[in-house]
């Protein structure tokens, strides 16, 4: 090994225990405050699917990050331990799936499956992720990941036990289509509102899909649509579609040609069925309806990006439940808030909260249904999170 490799080989070791020591610390942090604060959920397994009710219920507990910190973790040109410093795309690949300690990378119209080096694969999760444009080499018949390109942009939550360390769904996405339904499985607008600040947070532009349109009556449609109508005020694309009956896909088609896309949203939305109905030779499973539940079951399990020719990629996405709750602070929240700039100049307090203040314009356009009362709601109860 000459003297340079050694040198690289020292700084990954000193930065793996510092990475794994942080991070065991942070676990301990997390079950200790389950422990400690609220004894109802003691015992309670922290799971993929139940981590972030739980943090939900226990953020006070926790100390937050400052947002320094955290941009430090979810800017979109985040540091990761192994990325590359160069710019230049040429021979490079697209990573199109992820497992563990490998992943496969598409070039040249060749889909080649390669090893993830230990430095990445330890923290794969925050590391490496689909859409990462990678270049790989071929050392002694094995073919490796060798270097991660800069990212344009990112999806990303918190991840569940290390809270202000990231946890990439997708990279160098241009779009990402939130996918909702305003029935089977009903429409969850807080869900819209913490994908909106996170794609906003990546990088991406957003755009809403509204699936299964076909299951409303008209009447229904006149009563449902219109609490997507904030959404477009903001300047947000929705899209009412329908993978059943075909409703909406060439708008949504013209969306993401020549770009690179990200479906995501809550299971049973059809995410998947939408995929399928772009583009009929994907066949990919879907979720077969639960009848009691009268949702679909969860069936993609990571994310995986599909080549649509024409430099069109479509990324489908794990069902998410629950988004993680963002460690902004009071102050940045209101960025995310666009709608409330103009009626803020006219509250009564120039540094008016529009929380418990008198004379707020914000809550009176609110009450006067305005504003829209399910983004305020999310926004009053974001901010109190954030206390
Ligand atoms: P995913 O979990 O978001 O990928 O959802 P799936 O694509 O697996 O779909 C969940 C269920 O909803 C399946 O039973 C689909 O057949 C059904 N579904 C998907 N899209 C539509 C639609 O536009 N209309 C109706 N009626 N059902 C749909
Ligand atoms: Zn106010």
């Amino acid at each position: 090994m000459d003297r340079e490799a050694k040198k690289l080989k020292k700084h990954f070791e000193k930065r793996l225990a510092y990475d794994e020591m942080k991070s065991r610390k942070q676990a301990g942090k997390v079950r200790r405050a389950f422990r400690k604060e609220k004894p109802d959920v003691r015992g309670q397994r922290v799971t993929e699917d139940n981590w972030e009710a739980l943090l939900d219920q226990h953020g006070q507990a926790q100390k937050r990050p400052s947002l320094s910190d955290l941009l430090e973790h979810l800017g979109p040109n985040a540091e990761t331990v192994f990325q590359g410093d160069d710019d230049d795309r040429e021979g490079s690949g697209i990573v199109f799936s992820v497992s563990s300690g490998r992943c496969r990378v598409l070039q040249d119209g060749e889909e080649i499956d390669a090893v993830v080096p230990p430095e990445v694969a330890v923290r794969q999760k925050s590391a490496l992720a689909v859409g990462d444009r990678v270049r790989v080499s071929d050392e002694s018949g094995v073919c490796k990941l060798t270097t991660i390109l800069p990212r344009r942009t990112i999806l990303a939550r918190p991840d569940p036990l290390h809270k202000h360390m990231q946890r990439l769904i997708a990279a160098n996405v241009d779009v990402v289509i939130h996918v909702v339904s305003l029935k089977s499985p009903p429409l969850r607008p807080r869900l819209i509102d913490r994908f909106l600040i996170a794609i906003q947070r990546g990088g991406a532009q957003a755009v809403i899909c509204v699936n299964k349109v076909d299951l409303l009556t008209p009447e229904e449609r006149d009563r449902e649509l219109p609490k997507l109508l904030p959404y477009l005020d903001l300047g947000v694309p929705v899209i009412g579609c329908s993978a059943e009956t075909g409703e909406g896909l060439e708008q949504l088609r013209k969306e993401v040609e020549g770009k690179t896309s990200a479906l995501v949203g809550h299971s049973g939305v059809g995410k998947s069925s939408i995929l399928n109905a772009l583009d009929r030779s994907l066949d990919l499973t879907t979720n077969t309806l639960n009848r009691k539940r009268g949702t679909g079951r969860h069936t993609t399990t990571a994310s995986t990006l599909y080549d649509f020719g024409g430099g069109t990629y479509l990324i489908d996405t794990p069902g998410i439940r629950e988004f993680g709750l963002w460690d902004l602070d009071r102050e940045s929240l209101r960025d995310y808030f666009p709608e409330f700039d103009e009626p803020s100049e006219s509250c009564r307090f120039t540094d008016c909260t529009h929380v418990h203040e008198p004379n707020c314009q914000v809550k009176e356009l609110v009450e006067a249904e305005e504003l829209s009362p399910a983004r305020y709601e999310t926004y009053a109860r974001l901010w109190e999170d954030l206390g």
